[in-house]
């Protein structure tokens, strides 16, 4: 049985761990520490280390876990990632046998120039890309990259967990409230955060098809988003990548 649970570096980053018997796979360990502390006290031995994009706060603890154990690192082939042993694109498969996981890689472009997904399992390791009620800024893609890359996500089944690389929920919720004041599902999902953080716990993994139901930028066509969106420019706009380039914008702003 998988278990994946989140291990937390600096103030708001999960670095997400399956572990399985004694063996253990992380993914975007952007600080050594607390994953070394948690293997160690749970006395796990680490298969494997996934990377899903270049930014330090995702691959920043590499280098050092790399020291004490010597395993294979996988991560975007069109990123500058020293540390890689493997690099990988859409198409390649990897394949974690101590942990009786395999993972499709998905090219996810945007947040980053090469950002890529890992998918397997029924869980989506995604990233900065698609965030719960969110999605990452544009560093080095276009909205045009990055509303494609979302909606390649989107076609994923609705009962797909959501591993995303941030605790941003409940700000994401906030601002998604304000693009659609009136969706029910988003005011359940902001009562549904809020507990889960007064308790302390994460609002991680979500569930795609909440995210299809109340992530403002996963539904670009829906005439309230549009309606926004329209607003917040001063122009009327109805092309999907425009409405979700106005909001990525207007978010920025917030
Ligand atoms: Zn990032």
């Amino acid at each position: 049985m998988l278990d994946i649970i989140p291990v937390k570096a600096f103030q708001d980053n999960y670095v997400w761990t399956l572990r399985n018997g004694k063996h253990a796979a992380v993914v975007d360990p952007g600080e050594a520490s607390p994953v070394a502390d948690y293997l160690a006290r749970e006395k796990l031995e680490l298969a494997a280390i996934l990377a899903t994009h270049h930014h330090p706060d995702h691959v920043g603890g590499i280098a050092e876990l790399l020291r004490t154990h010597r395993v294979p690192v996988y991560g975007p082939k069109g990123e500058p990632i020293a540390t890689l042993t493997h690099p990988v694109s859409e198409g390649d498969r990897v394949a974690i046998p101590q942990l009786g996981v395999e993972f499709a890689v998905l090219d996810i472009p945007g947040h980053t120039r090469a950002h890529i997904a890992y998918y397997g399992a029924g869980a989506l390791f995604c990233g900065d890309t698609l965030f719960s009620c969110g999605c990452g800024r544009l560093f080095e893609g276009t909205a045009e990259q990055m509303y494609a890359s979302l909606q390649k996500l989107l076609a994923l089944p609705d009962d797909t967990r959501v591993y995303c690389g941030h605790e941003y929920t409940l700000a994401n919720v906030g601002f998604a409230r304000r693009v659609e004041p009136h969706n029910a599902a988003l005011a359940s999902r902001e009562r549904d955060a809020q507990r889960l953080r007064a308790a302390g716990q994460p609002t991680l993994p979500s569930r795609l098809g909440d995210e299809r139901a109340t992530n403002p930028f996963l539904r670009c066509s829906e005439p309230a988003v549009v309606e926004s969106a329209s607003k917040y420019l001063g122009a009327r706009i109805a092309d999907p990548v425009r409405v979700f380039a106005a909001i990525r914008e207007w978010k920025n702003k917030t």
